[in-house]
C-alpha cells in the first residue's frame, strides 16, 4: 500500500475552521487516576500547535481504555483536558458527552486557535461499530477532519473511517511521519535492507514474513519464534515455546529465503532457562544442545555477535519483535546487542511493534533511531503491506 499520495494537514487551509482532530490520547493511569505516561499526549503536540497558529478552531477527541460503549467516569478524558490546558498554557475545555448538547456548544462557540476536548469516543458502542448516524453527528460538529491517531488506523470506526465520508480528510504531523518513515523503508529502501523479526509466535508474524523477503537482503529471525525455525531444521528445542503446526510453514520461508538468495540468519546459541520466570536457573547453549526441560528466552552471545554483524554494514533496518523475553533483565542482553548494534549502524532505522517500541525505549536506544512506530498493531500492519483502513479512507493529493 502507498500512501504518500495522502493528503495531510499543511496540504489544505484551516485558517478559521473548525478542526475536528483524532487524537490517540490512551494514555496509561495510577490507581489515583493520574497520567503515568503522557508521551502519547506530547507527540499530538505537533499538529495541535501548528492548528492554534494558523487560528483554526480545534476540537480533540479520542478513545481512551475500554469503556465498552457505555460512559464510565473512570475513563473520562477530563485528566487529558488538564494536562493539556496546562502544557499549552491556556484552557482546554472539556465536553461531558461526545456528540450532545454540551460537545455541539463548546465547538459551536470556538474562538479562533481554541481548544476543546471531546468525551471518551468509545462511550458510545457506536464508534467501535463505525455506524453511519454517530458518524454524522461527529462530522457535523467541524468543517475538516484531521486524522493524527496512527494506532487506531488498522481500525474502522466511526472516527477513523465513518467521518471520512462526511468532510475534506486528511492526516497530522504524525501519520505523516509514520507514512513517510515506514513507506519509504518499504518501497523505497537504502540498500543492503536487513529485517530483524522476533517476538513471540511465528503466527502474528506470518503477514510480516510474507511481505518483507520479498524485499530485504537479509532476514534475521530470533525471539520466540526462532524456535519453530530451529525445530523446522531438525534441532531439538526443549520447552521452548514452538508452534508445531507452523513447521512446514517455517520450512516453505527458509525455501524461498534460499531460492531467492537472500542471507537468512537463525540462532546459533539461546540463553535458555529451567523455567518462564524472571529469576530462574539460566545458561547459554548451542542451538543443538538445548536440554530437555529448559526453554529458550533469549538469543545467545555468538549469536547476538552474528547479528551485530550483519547490521553493520546496513543501510536499512526494519525491526520487529525482541531477541527474548526482554522484559526480564536476564534475557533482556540479545534485544540489547541488536539495539546497540542498529544505532551503530548508521542505518535507517524503523521499530515497529507495541513491545519493540517499549524495549527500546527501556533500553535507552530511542533517540538513536531514525523511526520508532507509535502504533502497535497499526505499524504491524503497516510492515504486512495490509491496507489500513484510516489511512485509506483520507484524501488524495
Ligand atoms: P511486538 O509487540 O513488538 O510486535 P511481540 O508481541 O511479537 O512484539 O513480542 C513480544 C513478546 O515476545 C514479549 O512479551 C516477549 O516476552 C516475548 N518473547 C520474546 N522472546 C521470547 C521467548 N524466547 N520465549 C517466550 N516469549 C518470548
Ligand atoms: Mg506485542
Amino acid at each position: 500500500m502507498d500512501y504518500s499520495n495522502k493528503k495531510n494537514v499543511e496540504d489544505i487551509n484551516v485558517q478559521g475552521k473548525k478542526v475536528l482532530l483524532r487524537c490517540d490520547f490512551n494514555v496509561p493511569f495510577d490507581a489515583e487516576g493520574n497520567i503515568t505516561d503522557t508521551k502519547r499526549i506530547d507527540e499530538s503536540m505537533k499538529t495541535i500547535n501548528y492548528l492554534i497558529n494558523k487560528n483554526a478552531k480545534i476540537i480533540l477527541c479520542s478513545h481512551l481504555g475500554r469503556p465498552k460503549g457505555k460512559p464510565n467516569p473512570a475513563l473520562s478524558l477530563k485528566p487529558v483536558a488538564e494536562y493539556l490546558s496546562k502544557v499549552l498554557g491556556k484552557e482546554v475545555k472539556m465536553a461531558n458527552d461526545v456528540i450532545g448538547e454540551s460537545a455541539q456548544n463548546l465547538s459551536e462557540n470556538l474562538n479562533l486557535g481554541e481548544v476543546c476536548l471531546l468525551e471518551n469516543l468509545r462511550f458510545h458502542s457506536e464508534e467501535e461499530g463505525n455506524n453511519k448516524e454517530f458518524a454524522k453527528k461527529l462530522a457535523k460538529l467541524a468543517d475538516i477532519y484531521i486524522n493524527d491517531a496512527f494506532g487506531t488506523c488498522h481500525r474502522a470506526h466511526a472516527s477513523t473511517v465513518g467521518v471520512t465520508e462526511y468532510l475534506p480528510s486528511v492526516c497530522g504531523f504524525l501519520i505523516k511521519k509514520e507514512i513517510s518513515a515506514m513507506g519509504n523503508a518499504l518501497t523505497n529502501p537504502r540498500r543492503p535492507f536487513i529485517s530483524i523479526l522476533g517476538g513471540a509466535k511465528v503466527s502474528d508474524k506470518i503477514g510480516i514474513i510474507t511481505n518483507l523477503i520479498n524485499k530485504v537482503d537479509t532476514l534475521i529471525i530470533g525471539g520466540g519464534m526462532a524456535y519453530t525455525f530451529m525445530n523446522a531444521l531438525g534441532y531439538s528445542v526443549g520447552t521452548s515455546i514452538c508452534e508445531s503446526d507452523k513447521l512446514d510453514l517455517a520450512k516453505d520461508i527458509m525455501a524461498k529465503a534460499k531460492e531467492k538468495g537472500i542471507k537468512f540468519l537463525i540462532p546459533v546459541d539461546n540463553k535458555v532457562g529451567k523455567e518462564y520466570s524472571p529469576d530462574t536457573e539460566a545458561k547459554i547453549v548451542d542451538a543443538d544442545k538445548i536440554p530437555d526441560g529448559w526453554m529458550g528466552l533469549d538469543i545467545g552471545t555468538k549469536t547476538a555477535n552474528m547479528f551485530s554483524e550483519a547490521i553493520k554494514g546496513a543501510g536499512t533496518v526494519v525491526w520487529n519483535g525482541p531477541m527474548g523475553v526482554s522484559e526480564w533483565e536476564r534475557f533482556a542482553d540479545g534485544t540489547m546487542s541488536i539495539a546497540k548494534a542498529i544505532a551503530e549502524s548508521g542505518a535507517v532505522s524503523i521499530i515497529g511493534g507495541g513491545d519493540s517500541a517499549a524495549a527500546v525505549q527501556k533500553l535507552g536506544f530511542a533517540d538513536k533511531m531514525t523511526h520508532i512506530s507509535t502504533g502497535g498493531g497499526a505499524s504491524l500492519k503497516f510492515l504486512e503491506d495490509a491496507p489500513l483502513p484510516g489511512l485509506v479512507a483520507l484524501d488524495d493529493k
